[in-house]
């Protein structure tokens, strides 16, 4: 699943004690879970009628089960499914012997005599609801793409725990089973499901539809689909690929289409096993979620993560439906050919298919620095899903967790859909990739996949398969990073005699005596002129022999590895000068550690903006972007504050030249990274408040309201977003009506996200009553909220509105959102005050489950608050000697080929 979760406060949870114990392989009997092992399912047949002006639906199934010791008792999951009758073998069960329980989300059936040892079949008839939120079975309400006619479609979203929202089931993903679903819809209707349709007939309620049964498999991984839907088909390989939209947009899945065909060739060679099933639908949904969801066979996008319109889709969403369906279609193996067995492991899905999806699609893509632009740290005003940087930042507070985390209930499992699951996941395996080596790597992973398909695994079975495969202790080295929370800072310390000493230490920032633990780090490190080297630290410290006393060291090549590092003064100067020659990579890197050790408090800002301005305005993208991020972030954490002026102006001195570079307009040839610069430098210098900036946006937009061919569309969310900035009552309407109009979700994203900028209070007030209409799909009505907190200036207006209107909002989001969104509202205040008041009305009003990500929240209030006293104070300094350093003419010399 891709959980686009508007905030980036995704994390959680508590501190997990620091004991390193090796897990076990998979073991069907062993694996955690609260169904009882006796009884597995082995083959369901399900029949679903919906009554979609109701939005109700009528049920029956029959499973048949393989009992391997006697019961009295079938208990499996079932969740607001009303049981009308339940047989076992034939024979009905009276209403007495059936009892659901709402809290544990469990059917009970109680037997009237033992079950024996052996197979039987069970019976139920049921009714359900269809959901407004993207859970379980679900609704979506949109505009027909050329009429405008208001439509209806149905949806399913099953992960993590929903199956049984749909029909009653063994509802955990060690429970696999063959699927065979049935349905009854319109007869102008497309009906989609994991396999292919085997039959169809026309019934007086329209038509039956029944589908091919799937291979075994886990529940939440079940699909249905169906609306008045068209597609655009090709073939790769042996399989039928699709990509489905509402009628009239399935043109728009043409890029989706081709990269699909090219991802999936790529991953059966591989994996080494071909994609086992007859065809794979890619599904574009005009609401419900905001994210992709790897159903077997049937994934699900939400339709801007898939529809590419090439007149007015920009590059940005380009490259993210590729990086999307390469993430999505890696899920085929990893995650449904071979499942974790238990959501504890969530990260063997997630963290593999985050790393398998961008090495694809760098492959395919050199020139959009993937692996390079997924490291920059969060970026406050425009991207999602921004990997490495994000897991760091969240991973050296003291609410952080172990990648592999127990898991106990159902809101747990929601809760493990976190930047630690994905991005520390993709992180550490890129790591390990680099220090076993590509092919040795793949030869595991092939070695990995054959062993288990079409079964369940943990953590354990993989290092196994990577160690035969290396004939390297890959558990022993894996265990520091997905066993304990947390990862090392090394401090270089230059010595006499050539010798460089390396200690590696817990990096924490604002954890305050945190445990001290150690890692086995896969190291590397250049001596500037001289090859790359490895080195497995394995203790505390480590000495580099015979380092030349004048040369630069720098480690973690390329940003590789999952750790920071700090030179002392002696190697930073050294560096410094070295700087010129490094590649984009290191120099990224450098930005990143360097901005790390300022939150945490082991360097004054100074050090940051030392090595920023060493820089020359060039446009390598992934470098600007850093600095872009970095400084956006202290735009807004000096929201009113009496110096933000003068460093705004500072700001804009580093950025302005690149823009100058750049120009407005796009290039004829220029590669696709520069309009996403381009893009970039217009909205971050529009928050900076650069006059010129805001009247050529001012400019541009009202020649594209005469003709909107005039503007890019890799320009217009910036242009839109710094005019509606600044906006009179006039432009927002303009915008707003424009928003109204379209029926294309991309475009209709990018009016609203604009409308979600605007700073006067009047007017920002108006967009967050938006969030309670029906102008916008439920999952993103209610991100509205949380764009106006982070993008207006205005996080108290935000949290008043939500506060006064959180039951109407609630109703809106899916099981996983709800528990986040109170807190996340909170994640852009500075001030002590707010976390208590968090504090307080998480007590009164939040469940249990929201504990830890209130925990999480409190504590980045808490850590922006000390930071912006402690920047204001190192800022000052700085900017009274250095208030326009970023001119030209102090600018040092840089070679021109690099
Ligand atoms: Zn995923």
């Amino acid at each position: 699943m891709q959980a686009w979760v508007l905030c980036w406060a995704a994390l959680f949870s508590i501190m997990v004690p620091s004991i390193v114990t090796a897990e076990k392989p998979f073991s069907f009997k062993e694996t955690p879970g609260k169904l009882p092992k006796e009884v597995v399912p082995t083959d369901y047949s399900i029949r679903i009628v919906p009554k979609i002006d109701q939005f109700t639906f009528t049920g029956t199934e029959t499973v048949k089960l393989n009992v391997r010791s006697p019961v009295h008792q079938l208990v499996l999951n079932s969740l607001e499914l009303k049981i009308e009758a339940a047989s076992v073998d034939g024979k009905d069960l009276p209403a007495s012997a059936i009892k659901t329980d709402k809290e544990k989300e469990l059917l009970t059936l109680t037997l009237p005599l033992k079950l024996a040892q052996g197979d039987h079949t069970l019976a139920l008839r049921f009714s359900g609801k269809i959901n407004q939120q993207g859970q379980g079975l679900f609704y979506m309400r949109y505009q027909e793409q050329g009429t405008g006619v208001p439509k209806v479609m149905l949806g399913t979203q099953f992960e993590a725990t929903d199956a049984r929202r749909f029909f009653p089931c063994w509802d955990e993903p060690v429970f696999r089973a063959r699927f065979q679903l049935s349905a009854v819809v319109p007869e102008n209707w497309l009906a989609v499901s994991n396999m292919p349709i085997e039959s169809e007939r026309k019934i007086t309620e329209g038509k039956e539809v029944r589908f091919a049964a799937t291979p075994p498999m886990s529940s939440y991984l079940n699909v249905f689909v169906a609306g008045e839907l068209d597609l655009i088909e090709a073939r790769s390989d042996s399989t039928q690929v699709r990509v489905i939209a509402t009628k009239g947009k399935a043109e728009l899945g043409r890029y989706a289409l081709e990269a699909t065909a090219q991802i999936l060739h790529y991953y059966n060679d591989y994996f080494g096993v071909p994609y086992p099933l007859p065809k794979l639908d890619q599904i574009a949904l005009p609401g419900g979620f905001g994210g992709a969801m790897e159903n077997w066979g049937g994934i699900t996008y939400y339709e801007s993560a898939l529809l590419f319109d090439p007149k007015n889709s920009s590059t940005e969403t380009k490259q993210n439906i590729y990086e999307v369906i390469a993430h999505e279609v890696a899920h085929m193996w990893f995650g449904d050919l071979v499942t974790m067995a238990w959501w504890d492991n969530l990260w063997l899905n997630e963290g593999f298919a985050s790393w398998m999806g961008t090495k694809c699609t760098a492959h395919f893509n050199p020139q959009w620095e993937v692996w390079l632009r997924r490291n920059l740290p969060r970026d406050p005003s425009r991207r999602i899903g921004i990997a490495k940087e994000q897991a760091m930042e969240g991973d050296s507070r003291s609410t952080t967790h172990a990648i592999q985390q127990r898991i106990a209930t159902e809101a747990e499992a929601n809760s493990a859909f976190d930047d630690i699951t994905y991005k520390k996941g993709l992180s550490f395996l890129r790591m390990l990739e680099s220090f076993l080596g590509e092919d040795v790597f793949r030869d595991g992973i092939r070695g990995y996949t054959a062993a288990h398909e079409y079964s369940n695994t943990t953590t354990a079975d993989l290092w196994n398969a990577l160690s035969e495969a290396s004939k390297k202790p890959v558990g022993d080295i894996a265990a520091g990073w997905t066993e304990q929370p947390g990862f090392p800072v090394v401090t270089v310390k230059r010595e006499t005699d050539g010798k460089v000493r390396l200690t590696q230490k817990r990096f924490t920032v604002n954890f305050k005596n945190a445990p001290p633990l150690e890692w086995k780090i896969p190291l590397t490190y250049l001596v500037i002129g001289q090859a790359p080297a490895t080195l497995l630290m394995t203790g505390k410290t480590e000495i580099l022999e015979n380092i030349p006393a004048d040369r630069a060291v720098k480690l973690n090549v390329k940003g590789a590895g999952n750790y920071r590092v700090e030179y002392d003064e002696p190697s930073w100067s050294l560096l410094l000068q070295a700087v010129p020659t490094l590649g984009v990579e290191d120099r990224v890197n450098l930005l990143s550690d360097a901005w790390a050790l300022v939150q945490a408090d082991r360097a004054p800002a100074s050090r940051y903006f030392q090595l920023a301005q060493k820089l020359p305005a060039l446009t390598e993208i992934a470098e600007r972007e850093q600095i872009i991020n970095v400084l956006a972030f202290i735009n807004g954490l000096l929201a009113r504050n009496p110096e933000r002026e003068k460093f705004q102006r500072y700001a804009r001195s580093l950025l302005r030249p690149t823009f100058e570079i750049l120009g407005w307009e796009p290039k004829q040839g220029e590669p696709s990274t520069a309009a996403n610069l381009r893009a970039s430098l217009i909205s971050a210098l529009g928050d900076l408040n650069d006059p010129e900036i805001i009247a050529g946006c001012r400019e541009r937009f009202e020649k594209y309201l005469a003709n909107a061919a005039s503007l890019a569309p890799d320009l217009r969310p910036a242009v839109f977003a710094v005019v509606c900035r600044y906006a009179d009552e006039k432009t927002w309407t303009k915008l707003h009506q424009l928003g109204l109009a379209t029926t294309s979700i991309e475009e209709k994203q990018n009016y609203y996200n604009a409308l979600g900028c605007v700073t006067d209070p009047k007017f920002v007030k108006k967009t967050l009553a938006i969030a309670l209409t029906d102008e916008l799909p439920t999952s993103r009505a209610t991100s509205l909220v949380p764009k106006v907190a982070r993008d207006s200036g205005h996080p108290d207006i935000a949290w008043e509105f939500a506060r006064t209107n959180m039951k109407a909002l609630l109703a809106k989001i899916d099981a996983a959102g709800a528990n986040r969104y109170a807190p996340s509202l909170f994640t852009f205040f500075s001030d002590d005050l707010r976390a208590d008041e968090l504090k307080t009305y998480a007590k009164n009003n939040l469940p249990p489950a929201s504990a830890l990500e209130v925990a999480k929240v409190v504590d980045e209030v808490q850590f922006r608050s000390e930071f912006k006293k402690r920047l204001v104070t190192q800022l000052n300094t700085w900017l009274d000697h250095h208030s326009d350093a970023a001119s030209a003419k102090e600018r040092p010399p840089w070679p021109t080929n690099h």
